[in-house]
């Protein structure tokens, strides 16, 4: 059984798949309380779904890409709902704060956002998105050794970009152009 608060179809905004049609699984709860999350997306109210009762509503839309988020969906073991939605033909990925990526390791694709920098992973997942802010510690993004990618995402506000933070970001990346910059695309486009 899996407490799930929404389920919804738009377009991936950030990271590799950018751009990408993706059903959104927003799994209840996280295992931390950063300051700029709203937490109203995963803290709302939630149903309780087996996996059969979540196929049944993703085959309401007309795309086989899923994005498992939250929350923190790795507070909870979802190998076998992965594997289960892969047998259904469905690509699975994943956004996770890297609680627990064993959790999610059947997964096709792990987007890692680590939210403290002095303790990152550096295997289990395929790509690292930093939240980053003009404040933000990013001599320890620059010491990273990896050939995955690191992508930078300017800390914005709830339901548009800061354009402050987006620009620093933009200098940032151009000046360390191993990183790559994702804009939340979203906030822009004024979709879901
Ligand atoms: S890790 Fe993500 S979901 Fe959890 S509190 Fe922080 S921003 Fe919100």
């Amino acid at each position: 059984m899996y407490k799930i608060v929404d389920i919804f179809y738009s377009l991936q905004s950030e990271d590799t798949y950018v751009g990408v049609p993706s059903i959104f699984v927003r799994f209840y709860g996280c295992n931390l309380g950063c300051y700029f999350c709203d937490d109203e997306k995963h803290r709302g109210n939630f149903d309780v779904l087996t996996q059969e009762e979540l196929l049944e509503k993703l085959k309401n839309f007309t795309c086989k890409q899923v994005v498992i988020t939250g929350g923190e969906p790795t507070i909870y073991n979802l190998n076998e709902l992965i594997g289960f939605l892969q047998d259904e033909g469905y690509y699975v990925c994943v956004e996770s704060n890297g609680y627990e990526l064993g959790n999610v390791k059947k997964a096709d694709w792990i987007t890692y956002s680590p939210k403290n920098w002095d303790e990152i992973e550096s295997e289990g997942f395929s790509e690292y998105k930093f939240i980053v802010a003009t404040v933000s510690e990013v001599d320890k993004i620059l010491a990273l050794q990896s050939d995955k990618p690191i992508y930078i995402q300017p800390e914005n506000h709830f339901d548009s970009a800061n354009i402050v933070n987006v620009k620093y970001c933009i200098d940032f990346v151009k000046a360390h152009p191993h990183l790559k910059l994702s804009v939340q695309l979203h906030k822009y486009l004024g979709v879901e």
